[in-house]
């Protein structure tokens, strides 16, 4: 590598000391770099303009101009800001090379061969993992139902914020983890017994792994197994992004709204289960004020026959409502007045 002795270029250095870059000398490495590229380019040499061209992806000079007019553009940014009543933090404002990536909000946003990829941000996941291990070495002995109903919650809570990231690899390490977390707590549990034993008491052999199960009762007090949840089944979402200038309030794009709305909704349940499949039996719509579920508000989940009167957690007997639609419905039903609920319930 000739080129990289001779010009200086191609050094792949950290840019701390900002103020001791000599400019005069990185501009002309970077247009003297250019011009070869295009000799070569003329000279027909492919193989050439291949490698200056990775010689100039990597090189500081380059890489110096690029953070160049990024400093350059950032007055325009805080006059945008300022503006509105707003103003770049200074000390939380980094400039950093793509491919270094930052940390925003628990996720890690970073370039991976070329393409912009949000993951929850590592040390975020160490901290949750460990709060759990903390919870099963503190709990050794409570059953296996209190535990399941325990961690679900704290796995589904983490799916719904990092559902929109691309989370795939960490959820499976995350389930990983949690796995060998529960094993080592039934171990501990049954200290004298084989491990197989073990196994077979707390896990059960579904879909080709062993899933922490405990046994419990449904409100009917008919037996029902529950199983910690697994985060790489849920499948990953993709945000629905907004429309350019799109307003809620304008009346011409009602059905963009509505469409929207059924398009996140959608992402709320797992496709196929039962609270999606409700849902989209009733269209999307509450039937009480026949607006779209997701407006923003609230949602209960309601027996169309209560249970104490022998409703079911059937499909059929399910319908999901607005909160205030459910309260004024339930209002109705105890005091008498004109029932809310449509006639074919
Ligand atoms: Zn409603
Ligand atoms: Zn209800």
């Amino acid at each position: 590598m000739k080129d990289r002795a001779k010009y200086g270029i191609g050094v792949k250095g950290q840019l701390d000391d900002w103020f001791s870059i000599n400019w005069k000398i990185v501009k002309k490495r970077v247009r003297n770099l250019r011009q070869r590229i295009y000799r070569a380019t003329q000279n027909r040499q492919h193989n050439k303009v291949r490698s200056f061209m990775k010689l100039m992806l990597r090189s500081f000079s380059n890489t110096a101009r690029k953070i160049e007019d990024i400093d350059f553009i950032k007055p325009y940014i805080e006059g945008w800001l300022s503006n509105r009543g707003l103003e770049l933090n200074q000390d939380k404002t980094r400039i950093v090379n793509v491919e270094t990536g930052f940390n925003f909000l628990g996720f890690n946003i970073r370039q991976h061969n070329g393409k912009c990829l949000t993951k929850p941000q590592k040390e975020k996941v160490l901290v949750k993992l460990k709060e759990i291990r903390e919870w099963l070495k503190h709990h050794p002995d409570v059953s296996p139902e209190v535990l399941i109903n325990k961690l679900n919650p704290i796995i589904r809570g983490w799916d719904n914020y990092y559902r929109f990231g691309v989370s795939k690899q960490v959820f499976s390490f995350f389930d990983d983890q949690i796995w060998r977390m529960l094993y080592k707590w039934v171990l501990r549990r049954h200290g004298k017994r084989r491990k197989k034993w073990v196994l077979r008491k707390y896990f059960r052999r579904l879909s080709g792994g062993w899933k922490f199960f405990a046994l419990t009762q449904d409100r009917r007090s008919k037996p029902k197994s529950i199983y910690i949840t697994e985060l790489s089944k849920i499948p990953i979402q993709r945000h629905v992004k907004v429309k350019g200038f799109a307003s809620p309030d304008d009346p011409t794009l009602h059905k963009y709204w509505h469409s929207r709305s059924t398009r996140y909704g959608k992402t709320r349940w797992i496709k196929g289960s039962k609270l999606y499949l409700i849902a989209e039996q009733q269209n999307w719509l509450c039937p009480i004020c026949s607006e779209h579920l997701f407006n923003g508000e609230e949602i209960d989940t309601h027996h169309i026959q209560s249970v104490k009167d022998g409703g079911t957690d059937n499909i059929n007997n399910l319908v999901h409502l607005h909160k205030v639609c459910h309260q004024a419905t339930h209002y109705c039903r105890r005091s008498g007045k004109p029932r809310l609920e449509p006639d074919d319930w």
